[in-house]
């Protein structure tokens, strides 16, 4: 069978990038993301039947990257959390067409041994997600009883594995940890390490956001500039969600993404999957396109191939370019079973 022409969606946009939730549970609870209150030890998660199998992630995969996607990221929920997942990753490796396949980890459970297992199997890089170097603030970031230095190491271990470069997403959260962003910026200059200071993003129903919480794009600038001398780097592919600055000094890079201030929904090319085989066009969609009914209903490639060309070529979202407008009135899913 031929695959269906690459899709486009209402706004001219292809499907590139696919990120994969492979799992709905966490064993942190920051509370930008998960709040204990919400996400407590009665929290119905989904069992265990609900959830695709490697089999059939590697399947959707495989149609996904013949619909043009070439970029796949692993995340979750805490992926790592998934039994073996160096076999699906091993599945995805083996798909021609995907230069770029990543992992998004809170790096709890990223030992040197895993970080290896990881590389072996095919995966390119991972990213850590790390927002405070301070003790306390990262406990109150996190909700963890997880020691700091553990995600150092966690670090340190991938950038070893060759899961390089390394990335590390800081979420700032006004009033939480804006006396970290240039603690952290400077523990891994000169490191190959590229630190990203993510905005903190009014995604899902629970974590109360308020626009006050968002710490600019612009004010997290000023800080760093304020120690370092910086220069920006121009995009280097459509669709960067990535704000580059470079140090002039030669230091390395960091990265500001700056969805509440400055949304990049024209360029915005991601679709996410959850981990019960819902497909989400929009981080802060409210709906999904069920492709786990059509897979377990014995549907072909065929038809599920035109199912998910059908989902984007109706695609409209331009959710952050619109939020001040539609704050608060969606019943928007969570960050952790869409996937971050
Ligand atoms: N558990 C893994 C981790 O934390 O890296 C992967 C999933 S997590 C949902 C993916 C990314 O989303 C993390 O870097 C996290 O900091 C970010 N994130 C979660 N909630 C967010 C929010 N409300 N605003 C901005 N980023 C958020
Ligand atoms: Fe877990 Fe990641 Fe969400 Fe934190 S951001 S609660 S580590 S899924
Ligand atoms: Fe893409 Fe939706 Fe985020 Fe805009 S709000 S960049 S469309 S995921």
């Amino acid at each position: 069978m031929h695959a269906a022409a690459p899709p486009l969606d209402k706004l001219s946009r292809p499907l590139r990038d696919l990120r994969i939730s492979v799992t709905d549970r966490c064993n942190f609870r920051c509370p930008y993301c998960m709040p204990r209150e919400v996400f407590g030890p009665g929290h119905p998660f989904l069992p265990r039947a609900a959830i695709l199998s490697y089999e059939e992630i590697a399947r959707l995969a495989r149609i996904f990257v013949r619909l043009g996607v070439v970029k796949i990221r692993l995340t979750g929920g805490e992926p790592l959390l998934r039994r073996d997942l160096d076999t699906l990753i091993t599945r995805l490796a083996a798909i021609k067409g995907i230069r770029d396949l990543s992992l998004t980890t809170n790096g709890s459970l990223l030992d040197p041994a895993k970080a290896r297992a990881l590389k072996t199997a095919g995966l390119g890089r991972v990213t850590v997600s790390l927002d405070a170097l301070d003790q306390p603030t990262f406990t109150a970031m996190s909700n963890s009883g997880l020691p700091v230095a553990r995600v150092l190491d966690a670090i340190t271990a991938a950038a070893d594995a060759g899961l390089a470069p390394v990335k590390v997403n800081m979420v700032v959260r006004r009033g939480m940890n804006e006396a970290d962003i240039v603690p952290l910026a400077g523990r891994f200059r000169h490191t190959g390490v590229i630190i990203r200071f993510i905005e903190y993003m009014d995604v899902g129903q629970s974590n109360g956001w308020r626009l006050d919480d968002v710490v600019p794009a612009s004010s997290i600038l000023m800080r760093l500039e304020s120690h370092w001398s910086l220069e920006p780097v121009p995009p280097r592919h459509p669709g960067e969600v990535a704000q580059v600055w470079r140090y002039r000094d030669g230091a390395g890079e960091i990265g500001i993404i700056a969805s509440v201030t400055q949304p990049f929904c024209g360029g915005c090319n991601r679709a996410r999957l959850s981990s019960d085989g819902k497909l989400f066009t929009c981080l802060f969609a409210t709906a999904g396109l069920d492709l786990r009914a059509l897979l377990r209903a014995g549907a072909d490639d065929g038809a599920i191939t035109a199912a998910i060309h059908g989902g984007w070529t109706r695609r409209v979202d331009r959710y952050s370019e619109l939020r001040v407008h539609a704050t608060g009135k969606r019943a928007k899913i969570e960050m952790s079973y869409i996937g971050g």
